[in-house]
């Protein structure tokens, strides 16, 4: 049976080596973090007063943070006033039976969903369609990797490891002819099968960008209008929200749309900007009949007490992805679960197991470049470096516990720092070529095998202070 509450452990160190030998993963990698990268960038640069925004963004997660439970309260409170439902759920396990059961009592059979990481998270779609459900993912990415049976490997650009060559394979098969290989036969391609699934959809599955505390508003923020039509058609509506989506008013989303667009793909804004605020009232057109809003523990709230609590200010641009150069050359699948790249580095071993997933927080040369891409400037490597610690305590051999004793002894006494950096110079001197050893005995080797080690210098900064001083 599908273990649907654990992220799939896997070997992280195989699955780099593969991707690093992938020339046309790489060559995609490439050109769209290239882009998206210089897009970050030059959005910045073009909105007045960024480093102001980008804090005053960070002191409203903080605030909210703070007071989780007060703003929680408050938009269940003004989801069930505007006549929706709000249900809480503990777990990945909770939020699959809650959503579940509430496509059975509609007796739902037919589900459009548009592209949510936090349904990823709980692995919705097999339980979905264990329960008998057809699902649909309306977004174009999530609909080539759905047909593909893959994982998102972007958090905003889950097919970032497609070609067009392989997008046209994919497509042909699924729909048993040859379609021709350019973009626009491939989108209306897409366009064509989608508008299909919308038609027949009675059950609208999203995730949430933003939860608006003072006014129930559930925000999506979408480039393709997918999210627009998957929650205005079918007749139920169920939005999954990771709890530390909400944001207390409604004048604090401007912040954060300004944000998220630009450090994602360089936009001013994304091309849709859907306000959902309750299920479909007397008179109106379109909307649903009923609207579910389920909030999403499943972990947060353990993290939220502790030094990785800034993780939960995410909003999931992808920026750090674009900017880590980690992701740019492995990609996303090498990370295992569901979210990559720097974050995911922080948010797996977090939501999941920090043993199970020893080497993401290693995954980091900790050059800071994901933090100074981030729109809330996420300390992301001093997390790494927390998680590397937590690591440390948990698993420590005698033989390092033993070194670091030694260490400690030969550091509080000078005379013998001195004797031991002396052994060190004449000891390394059968293995040093210009300054550097390429090859170290014992533990040293695993150090050697990948990068060279700086060879003790001749003369150590000591002695050279010492003349310098005495002038
Ligand atoms: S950590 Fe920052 S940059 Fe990375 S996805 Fe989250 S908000 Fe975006």
């Amino acid at each position: 049976m599908t273990d649907y509450a654990r992220h799939e452990h896997h070997d992280f160190l195989g699955a780099t080596a593969q991707a690093l030998h992938d020339e046309p993963l790489q060559a995609a990698l490439t050109r769209l973090t290239d882009v998206l990268m210089a897009a970050n960038r030059r959005g910045y640069a073009a909105l007045p007063g960024s480093d102001q925004l980008r804090d005053h963004a960070k002191a409203i997660k903080e605030h909210t943070l703070a007071h989780l439970d007060r703003y929680l309260r408050e938009l269940e409170t003004s989801v069930m006033a505007l006549g929706g439902h709000v249900h809480w759920a503990l777990n990945a396990e909770d939020a699959r039976k809650i959503i579940v059961d509430i496509a059975a009592k509609a007796k739902c059979k037919k589900a459009v969903k548009s592209k949510s990481m936090t349904t990823e998270e709980i692995h919705l779609n097999p339980a979905l369609e264990a329960a008998g459900i057809e699902v649909a993912e309306t977004d174009y990415g999530e609909f080539i990797i759905q047909l593909a049976g893959e994982r998102p490997s972007h958090l905003v650009a889950p097919a970032v490891h497609h070609t067009r060559e392989s997008i046209c394979r994919i497509l042909s098969q699924h729909v048993g002819y040859a379609v021709p290989d350019d973009p626009k036969t491939l989108a209306l391609t897409g366009r064509r099968l989608l508008r299909e699934k919308f038609r027949q959809a009675d059950l609208a599955i999203s995730g949430a960008n933003f939860g608006v505390a003072q006014t129930g508003t559930i925000v999506l923020v979408t480039n393709e209008g997918n999210g627009r039509l998957t929650t205005t058609w079918p007749r139920v509506h169920v939005a999954l929200m990771g709890m530390e989506k909400v944001i207390p008013r409604f004048t604090d989303l401007p912040v954060f749309l300004k944000l998220l667009a630009r450090a994602a793909t360089g936009q001013t804004l994304s091309v849709y900007t859907t306000v959902i605020t309750g299920p479909r009232k007397p008179g109106e057109l379109d909307g649903p009949e009923e609207f579910h809003l389920v909030l999403l523990d499943n972990g947060r709230s353990r993290i939220l007490g502790t030094p990785y609590r800034e993780s939960l200010q995410c909003i999931r641009c992808g920026a750090c992805l674009n900017a880590c150069p980690v992701y740019r050359r492995i990609g996303g699948h090498a990370y295992g679960g569901v979210y990559s790249g720097p974050i995911g580095s922080v948010l797996t071993p977090l939501y999941d197991s920090v043993t199970e997933n020893k080497h993401l927080p290693h995954a980091s040369s900790l050059c800071g470049a994901c933090q100074s891409a981030c729109p809330i400037r996420i300390n992301i490597p001093h997390m790494l470096i927390g998680l590397r610690e937590l690591q440390h305590h948990e698993k420590r051999s005698w033989g390092e516990d033993l070194a670091y004793r030694l260490w400690k002894e030969v550091l509080k006494r000078p005379w013998l720092y001195r004797l031991a950096l002396r052994l060190a110079q004449v000891g390394s001197r059968p293995l040093a070529k210009q300054g550097w050893m390429r090859w170290l005995p014992g533990p040293g080797g695993n150090w050697t095998s990948v990068r060279d080690f700086p060879a003790p210098a001749k003369r150590s900064f000591r002695e050279q202070w010492d003349e310098v001083k005495d002038g």
